[in-house]
């Protein structure tokens, strides 16, 4: 487990933008398996402490768990914010409650308002957690591209050209950061004043239904799973249409995209990527809709459908964090 790790170099000192981007993809979305929001409140840190470093793009511990502990505090005690995790309660949100109580700090205190003594005694304790929980998990989410760090001499390194990478495109960053922290404090928390708006606007672009291109499909093709091959029977819910390439990636319903599935098959998939085999069937399975030149809106609807779009998104969403690939069961 690489968030138990007490010491990571720096695994690649040569990367290009776009190696960088994808690294960064990977870990703001959700892809990247997370059970809290530790990771977002670190990049938040990295970013606030970008004009920080030293000459040798050095940072301290210390600096980055101040704004990691000030992200908290002001989410937690000011916005009332407390689900940061999945399951039971991140360590940091305990940490701060404690200490909120213990030295009697008003909820309407920003960290900034707080006595410097009693801010130390705060940033130490959560210094702690992210040494245990924090320093790890991005190092070994980003595969080590991104920093170096050591526990015991609290050394902190930032790859010199993700630092670049970061200065050159900072304010891109800040707002896919913070748009991927909202998304999932308002997953967590279910607080009457966040009205799920994030939500909402991820989600305007969904058709609400599918069902004509189950028509459509059932037209030409057997009714049958195109994953498992299960006939499918025409009870209510058995039939589902699926989008092949995750909608989430795709954002769009096109029919080349769009198959006939088992209700099993279409909930255990959910977004991932089916195995590589899968898309072969998919490109014979387009050949065939194709050649339906007689039914002329599917004649329309593959009228820019090229075999290659296929493969190339594919690739793409592989190259955009969707490398779980789910087979059938
Ligand atoms: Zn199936």
């Amino acid at each position: 487990m690489s968030h138990k790790l007490k010491v990571g170099e720096l695994q690649e000192t040569y990367l290009t933008d776009e190696d960088i981007w994808r690294t960064f993809t990977i870990i703001l979305s959700n892809k990247s398996v997370k059970s809290s929001t530790y990771k977002y409140a670190l990049i938040k840190s990295l970013i606030e402490n970008l004009y920080q470093v030293n000459e040798n793009f050095e940072l301290t511990y210390d600096q980055l768990a101040y704004s990691f502990t000030k992200v908290y505090w002001n989410l937690i005690v000011t916005h009332h914010l407390e689900k940061q995790n999945r399951g039971k309660n991140a360590r940091v949100v305990t940490i701060i409650k404690e200490a909120q109580r213990l030295y009697g700090v008003p909820n309407e205190f920003s960290f900034d308002k707080i006595s410097e003594e009693i801010q130390i005694k705060i940033v130490s304790k959560v210094q702690s957690t992210m040494k245990e929980n924090v320093f790890g998990a991005l190092y070994g989410d980003t595969k080590g591209t991104f920093y170096a760090f050591d526990h015991k001499k609290e050394y902190f390194k930032i790859n010199p050209p993700v630092h670049a990478f970061m200065l050159n495109y900072q304010r891109l960053i800040v707002n896919l950061t913070n748009y991927h922290l909202a998304a999932m404090i308002e997953q967590l928390n279910e607080v009457p004043s966040i009205n799920y708006l994030l939500g909402k606007v991820e989600s305007i672009a969904r058709r609400s239904s599918l069902r004509p291109f189950e028509k459509l499909l059932l037209n030409h093709f057997e009714a049958r799973c195109f994953y498992c091959n299960k006939t499918l029977s025409g009870h209510k819910r058995e039939t589902h249409v699926d989008h092949f390439i995750p909608w989430s990636f795709v954002q769009s319903d096109h029919i080349w995209n769009l198959v006939l599935s088992c209700h099993t098959c279409n909930r255990s998939k959910s977004d991932k990527l089916p195995k590589r085999e899968f898309l072969e069937f998919m490109i014979d399975r387009n050949h065939v809709l194709t050649n339906k030149q007689e039914d002329q809106q599917v004649r329309s609807m593959m009228m820019n459908y090229k075999e290659r779009k296929m493969v190339m998104l594919y690739e793409y969403s592989i190259k955009n964090g969707y490398d779980t690939i789910w087979v059938p069961r």
